[in-house]
């Protein structure tokens, strides 16, 4: 098969457009999901996809697809697609680089007047980060039966506390309808490009990720419980501080799950102290961690060092909870090697790789055979303004994309 490639001026563009909707004025931007900003660059998909005839529909969760017919009026539907909301002062390429690359392909497909048997999709997740109405992969987790519709319906604005996502829904004109969800009897697979969010590809010096899958992990509490006593009164040796322990239980774990496998990776990002007041000593501290690895049995490990940890520490005594996990999502066998092909055969530098971060595609890859393309994040930024990724590296991972997608369609 010969090889297609995207256009570089056309993505460019686009990468450009895109970043005026929400940017934050010093080279990122805030652009939560269905707020004035999300809907302006859904307008802008809306006008470039019917510039090239795609029909457009939107599902019940404000999900928008953009199709092109195929020659087969039969054949199911092939669907690239991400997320157009950002985190709070996110970059230009998180989710969003997706949904560009996938109207690059349509784009490209219509102007090349490439042959091709199946419909093809473009598409926006509603609510991927869920920085504005928590959870995270919101709409992918209602259509794919993960969450609970009413429940996320419920969902309140972390900024007022009042806003529920149902109202937000209801103002954005976006709420379209249950029919047209994405659904296996429709469409034949799903295919998502994303920043990598991580070092791996620029370390290497490979411009495509190959992706296999999606990390299994763990959460855990972790509860320290010592005595409030007065900071200016209570002798070092009589004190039970529960932060003082809980600050050698971090240690211990760092320690012991060091030993583990080096590919490893394990956060404490939230910690809880009582009272919180700078002149007790704290009676109750629960922090988070949070662990990750592809392999379940180093996963087990984990677990294990957690299971043996010091009941008491500094006189204080530790327990903890699970409170969830995950297991590692694998990607559709065919579909990872039908990227990895389509790299090879364009050139283009690439390497395996597993997605430590979640995305849409773990979810709908339970529905339909699903698989990610990953550009590289230069120094491995994500999530802050300095994300970047060169407009030649965006249109490689458009290019392989494309010829994912002519694979799929002539199998
Ligand atoms: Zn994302």
């Amino acid at each position: 098969m010969s090889n297609k490639f995207c256009d570089l001026k056309r993505m460019e563009d686009k990468i450009k457009t895109f970043a005026t909707y929400g940017d934050a004025g010093h080279g990122g931007i805030t652009r939560y999901s269905l707020s004035q900003e999300a809907i302006q660059a859904r307008e802008e998909f809306t006008k470039r996809m019917e510039a090239i005839g795609a029909e457009i529909t939107v599902d019940d969760m404000a999900n928008m697809y953009t199709t092109i017919p195929g020659s087969d009026p039969n054949a199911k539907r092939i669907v690239m697609a991400s997320h157009i909301d950002s985190v709070k002062n996110g970059g230009n390429y998180d989710g969003i680089l997706g949904v560009i690359s996938a109207m690059e392909v349509l784009e490209t497909i219509v102007e090349q007047n490439i042959p091709h048997k199946h419909p093809i999709t473009a598409m926006i997740w509603t609510n991927e980060e869920g920085s504005l109405y928590p959870p995270a992969m919101m709409s992918s987790g209602v259509i794919c039966g993960k969450f609970n519709k009413d429940t996320m319906l419920r969902s309140k604005s972390v900024l007022d506390r009042e806003t529920t996502f149902e109202e937000a829904l209801a103002r954005s004109g976006y709420a379209g309808t249950v029919e047209n969800r994405l659904n296996p009897n429709d469409y034949k697979c799903m295919l998502e490009l994303h920043i990598e969010q991580g070092p791996i590809l620029e370390a290497a010096n490979k411009d495509i990720g190959v992706v296999t899958c999606v990390l299994g992990m763990i959460n855990y509490r972790i509860r320290t419980y010592g005595q409030a006593d007065h900071a200016g009164t209570t002798p070092m040796k009589y004190r039970q501080d529960a932060l003082y322990a809980s600050a050698q239980i971090l240690t211990y774990l760092h320690n012991e799950l060091d030993k583990l496998d080096p590919e490893l990776v394990y956060t404490t990002g939230e910690i809880k102290c009582h009272p919180c007041v700078h002149t007790v000593i704290p009676d109750f501290v629960d922090f988070s961690i949070d662990a990750r690895h592809e392999d379940p049995k180093v996963i087990e490990q984990v677990v294990d060092v957690i299971n043996n940890m010091p009941k008491e520490v500094a006189k204080c005594k530790v327990d903890y909870e699970k409170a969830w996990a995950r297991d590692t999502v694998y990607f559709d066998k065919e579909l990872v090697e039908f990227v990895k092909a389509s790299a090879d055969e364009a050139g283009i530098s690439n390497k395996y790789i597993n997605s430590g971060a979640g995305h849409d595609a773990q979810f709908v890859s339970d529905m339909i055979p699903t698989t990610m393309v990953f550009v590289p994040s230069k120094d491995g930024h994500s999530h802050c303004e300095p994300e970047f990724t060169s407009v030649d590296q965006c249109t490689n991972g458009a290019s392989v994309m494309l010829n994912t997608v002519l694979k799929i369609d002539a199998k």
